[in-house]
């Protein structure tokens, strides 16, 4: 076991730590550790530890802070109804990490050792991950970044992996709400040999703009195409896998390439079956897609990721159309696999696949 434990001296008082447990929101609290090593040219990986919680000393001269050389993960720990904490699907992660860190020339670090950084930072701030229920959990971000100190544009010699921890509330408190998408055609997330399908904080500094617009447009969040104009093609929320569900029973949902490859996609594909519906990874054209949902073969409308887990898409807005999706309300298809999914991570239905690994 490569990483070492070095317990704070002083966590945060029980009293405050109870009452940021009470409504942690999201990212806006910290745990007391984090899980950090280093990359060096002559040995590869070293100083593996979990050690208190604190801020980076850092020369102006770091690659990330220039070229933006950094990958990122995020995955929850769940409080499961007999006080075991379990993390979902962590391999996944930990195997995306090391492939969004090869397309950014950073060093990859074994998966094995991901998951052991993952596990021992949650061991160690054990009293952050939220009681049972609620849907709250503990929310781990592991990054990794160039470190050397060196204004050439080529891969940095040197890198910093390292896990902190944020405990979250329920993404909706007061009830799954439906949100509405700005579907854009001014700008994209990604193109044919980009960094679409990984994840990397470059990719979000390329987005925060869109989002801003949307968010002016009176939607919540913006939905990204490609394609030639008279041919877009539905692409992904930015955050978000996206995936509709069919009068027919089929579920479409848009074909890897320059998309993220979800975990949480993934899983719902895979659950797909259990709720009567055919699973089609397909080219959606925005043209279909809004034809389907006016005349009614689009039934519901939804988009995944660990943070939110499902989102109904009630409402859709771009360049001259503003549409209902269905009802306008959450579909009973989206929300009976939201709670079938949460089900399993939250330890409350039986996880027959082998998804869930307990850490503590
Ligand atoms: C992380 C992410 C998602 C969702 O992936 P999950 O593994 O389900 O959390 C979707 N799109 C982008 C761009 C992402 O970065």
């Amino acid at each position: 076991m490569p990483f070492t434990t070095t317990l704070s001296e002083s966590p945060r008082p029980e009293a405050e730590r109870a009452a940021i447990l009470s409504d942690p929101g999201f990212g806006r609290y910290f745990t007391d550790h984090m899980a950090t090593a280093e990359w060096v040219p002559d040995g590869g990986w070293r100083d593996f530890r979990v050690r208190p919680l604190e801020p980076f000393s850092m020369h102006p001269g770091s690659g990330v802070l220039h070229y933006g050389q950094e990958v990122f993960e995020g995955l929850k720990a769940y409080r499961h109804a007999d006080g075991s904490v379990n993390l979902f699907r962590p391999d996944r992660n930990a195997g995306r990490f090391a492939r969004s860190a090869r397309r950014l020339a950073l060093p990859e670090l074994p998966p094995e050792l991901f998951l052991e950084a993952v596990a021992e930072l949650v061991k160690a701030d054990r009293v952050w991950v939220p009681p049972h229920g609620d849907e709250a959990s503990l929310y781990l971000r592991p990054i990794q970044f160039a470190s050397e100190s060196f204004l050439g544009v080529r891969p940095s010699a040197t890198s910093t992996f390292c896990v902190v921890a944020s405990p979250a509330g329920a993404y909706f408190s007061g009830g799954v709400k439906g949100i509405k998408l700005w579907v854009t055609t001014r700008y994209t997330r990604a193109a044919d040999g980009g960094t679409g399908d990984i994840k990397c904080g470059g990719n979000y500094a390329g987005s925060l703009l869109a989002q801003t617009e949307a968010q002016q447009q009176g939607c919540d969040q913006v939905m990204y195409t490609s394609g030639p104009a008279d041919r877009r093609i539905l692409e992904e929320a930015g955050t978000m896998n996206l995936m509709c569900i069919t009068a027919d029973g089929e579920l479409w949902t848009p074909a890897l390439g320059t998309i993220l490859p979800g975990v949480t996609r993934e899983s719902v594909m895979e659950l797909a079956s259990e709720h009567g519906l055919d699973v089609r990874e397909r080219e959606i054209t925005v043209a279909e897609f809004l034809a389907g949902v006016e005349s009614g073969a689009i039934t519901e409308v939804f988009a995944t990721g660990t943070a939110a887990v499902i989102t109904p898409i009630t409402a859709l807005a771009g360049e001259g159309f503003d549409l209902v999706v269905g009802s306008g309300k959450p579909g009973t298809k989206s929300m009976a696999l939201r709670e079938h999914l949460l089900g399993i991570q939250q330890g409350d239905v039986a996880d027959t696949r082998g998804w869930v690994r307990r850490v503590c």
